[in-house]
């Protein structure tokens, strides 16, 4: 039960004596890391994790419209001007192009 508690590299090492000052010092290198004043420039610009390629322009629109495609028209009556099949709640095309007409040829005369 003892052995569970410790650490793996505790377990690995059993025959070193277990002091304070030692355990840190083998268990802070793993820790802690020290970037070079050399490197400090690279490890903002370069080193970061950062995409490899711009994600192009079809990619991304194919992203963005996934689950959005069009979608049957359900909603659909009868016209009861003309009796053709228009969308419910909206005017019949055909009804307000014969209006249109109408009245053009009212304006011309
Ligand atoms: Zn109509």
């Amino acid at each position: 039960m003892a052995m569970a508690s410790l650490s793996p590299l505790a377990r690995a090492l059993p025959q070193l004596p277990r002091f304070g000052f030692l355990s840190t010092a083998i268990a802070l290198p793993a820790i802690s890391i020290t970037v070079p004043p050399i490197l400090s420039d690279l490890w903002e610009s370069v080193l970061r994790a950062v995409p490899k390629k711009k994600t192009s322009h079809m990619k991304k629109r194919h992203r963005q419209m996934a689950g959005k495609a069009l979608k049957d028209v359900q909603g659909l009556n009868k016209c009861p001007g003309c009796g053709q099949v228009k969308r419910a709640h909206l005017l019949c095309p055909n009804c307000v192009k014969d209006i249109k007409e109408s009245w053009k040829s009212l304006q011309t005369a």
